[in-house]
C-alpha cells in the first residue's frame, strides 16, 4: 500500500462516485450539489472582462485586493462584522482549501477537532491530513438540533477547535441563536478556536436566516469564518473561497495556504468580487428560486412514499428510505441510477459510525424545475415498482 497510513480509508469521494454512476446510467443527478443553470450574468461577465483586460498572471497570494475588499464589505453589510482586507481576509481555492489550510495551520498532531456530525466529507480527511482527531457530535435525525450537553461532554484537554457548519450540509439545518450561544459559551469556557463553514450563508428558507457565530459577543476574536462564492452564485466550478478572522489567525492560515496553491485564478476572483456587491434583492431572488426547488422536490419525494422535513437552508433534503422498506442507503444509492434513473447521496458516509443512520439519503434540489419534476416522476417508480 503506497498511500500514507493517515489517508487510508479515504478512497474516492462519495460525490465523485455517485456523479460517475449518474453519468454512466444517464441518470438525473440529484447527488453531488451543483446547480444546472448559470448564476447572475454580471458575475460571469466580470470574469470574462477580467480575462480580456489581462488579469492573467499570478494575483497576490492573499487574493486580489478587489475581492478582499468585497469580502470585508460583504461581512459588514450583511452582519456588521469589520475586517481589515489587508490582514484579516484570505482568498482560497474554494472553501475546501480554506478548511484544509486552517486545520493544517492550527492543529498539532493529536489535537482534537469537534465537528457536527454528519460532517461534510472534506473535514474528516483534512483533519486526518493534519494529524488531528475528529470528535463528532451528532445532530440527531430528524430534527438535527445540537445537543449542547453532548457538545460539552465531547470537550477534553486535547480539544483544539470546534468546526461548525451552518446552514448545514447534508441536513439542511440552520443553527438557531440558542445553539450558537451554547457553542460560543463552550468555546469561551475552554478557550477553543472556532472554524465556521458558512458556504450556504445566503441560501436559507422560510423565516430562517443565517447568523455568523463571529457576531456573538467575544467570538470574533476566536473565530475563522469560511465561505465561498460557489453556492451563492452558482459557480461551483470556479472554486473561489475565503477565510476571515483576526489577523493572527489569518496570518497562520496564509502560511500553510501559500504552499498548497500559493494563489487562485484572478479572473474568477474578480467575478466573485462583483457578485458580493450585488444588492439584497438579487440574493433574495436566488434564495426564492432555490426554495421553490426545495418544495418541488419535497412534493416529488412524497409521491415516491418518502416524507422529508423541509430543509431550512442549503441545496439538500434528507429522507429515510426505511419508509419504503429499504435497509442500506449505500447499496440503495449505488443501485438507484440504474434502477430508476436518479442519483442521490447516502448520508451514512458522513458519519464515523453509521449505526442508526444507515437509511438516510440526501437529495439535491439545486436544479431546474423541469429536471426536478422529471426526477420525481422517475422516483415515483419506487412507490409502484
Ligand atoms: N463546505 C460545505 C458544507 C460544502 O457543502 C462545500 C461544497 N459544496 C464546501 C465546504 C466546499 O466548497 P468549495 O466548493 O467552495 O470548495
Ligand atoms: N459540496 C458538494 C456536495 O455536498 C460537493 C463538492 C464536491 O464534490 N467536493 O454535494
Amino acid at each position: 500500500m503506497e498511500l500514507v497510513r493517515r489517508m487510508r480509508g479515504f478512497g474516492t469521494t462519495i460525490f465523485a462516485e455517485m456523479s460517475e454512476r449518474a453519468t454512466r446510467a444517464d441518470a438525473i443527478n440529484l447527488g453531488q450539489g451543483f446547480p444546472d443553470t448559470d448564476g447572475p450574468p454580471e458575475v460571469l461577465a466580470a470574469a470574462v472582462a477580467a480575462i480580456n483586460a489581462g488579469a492573467n498572471q499570478y494575483p497576490p497570494g492573499r487574493g486580489v485586493p478587489e475581492l478582499r475588499e468585497a469580502v470585508a464589505e460583504h461581512q459588514f453589510r450583511h452582519y456588521g462584522l469589520t475586517h481589515d482586507p489587508a490582514t484579516e481576509v484570505l482568498v482560497t481555492v474554494g472553501a475546501t482549501e480554506a478548511i484544509a489550510a486552517s486545520l493544517l495551520a492550527l492543529c498539532e498532531p493529536g489535537d482534537e477537532v469537534i465537528a457536527l456530525e454528519p460532517t461534510y466529507d472534506s473535514y474528516a480527511a483534512t483533519i486526518a491530513l493534519a494529524g488531528g482527531v475528529l470528535v463528532p457530535v451528532r445532530l440527531q435525525h430528524p430534527d438535527h438540533r445540537l445537543d449542547l450537553a453532548a457538545l460539552r461532554a465531547a470537550v477534553t484537554d486535547r480539544t483544539r477547535l470546534l468546526l461548525i457548519n451552518s446552514p448545514h450540509n447534508p441536513t439542511g439545518r440552520v443553527l438557531d441563536t440558542d445553539e450558537l450561544a451554547g457553542i460560543a459559551a463552550v468555546a469561551a469556557e475552554h478557550d477553543l478556536l472556532v472554524m465556521s463553514d458558512e458556504v450556504y450563508e445566503h441560501l436559507t428558507f422560510d423565516d430562517h436566516r443565517h447568523v455568523p457565530i463571529a457576531t456573538l459577543p467575544g467570538m470574533a476574536a476566536r473565530t475563522i469564518t469560511i465561505s465561498s462564492g460557489g453556492k451563492t452564485f452558482s459557480t461551483t466550478g470556479w472554486k473561489v473561497g475565503w477565510a476571515c478572522g483576526p489577523a493572527e489567525l489569518i496570518t497562520a492560515v496564509t502560511t500553510t495556504k501559500q504552499f498548497l496553491s500559493y494563489t487562485h485564478a484572478a479572473p474568477f476572483q474578480l467575478g466573485i468580487a462583483t457578485g458580493l456587491g450585488l444588492p439584497d434583492d438579487r440574493l433574495a431572488e436566488i434564495r426564492d428560486r432555490l426554495q421553490a426547488g426545495r418544495d418541488l422536490l419535497l412534493a416529488g419525494l412524497a409521491g415516491a412514499g418518502l416524507t422529508a422535513r423541509p430543509s431550512q437552508g442549503t441545496y439538500f433534503l434528507t429522507v429515510d428510505i426505511a419508509e419504503i422498506g429499504e435497509t442500506d442507503s449505500l447499496a440503495f444509492c449505488r443501485a438507484l441510477p440504474e434502477r430508476c434513473g436518479v442519483a442521490a447521496i447516502p448520508s451514512q458516509v458522513f458519519y464515523g459510525d453509521p449505526t442508526g443512520v444507515e437509511t438516510l439519503v440526501r437529495f439535491a434540489f439545486c436544479k431546474r424545475p423541469e429536471v426536478l419534476a422529471a426526477g420525481a416522476e422517475r422516483l415515483a417508480r419506487l412507490a409502484r415498482p
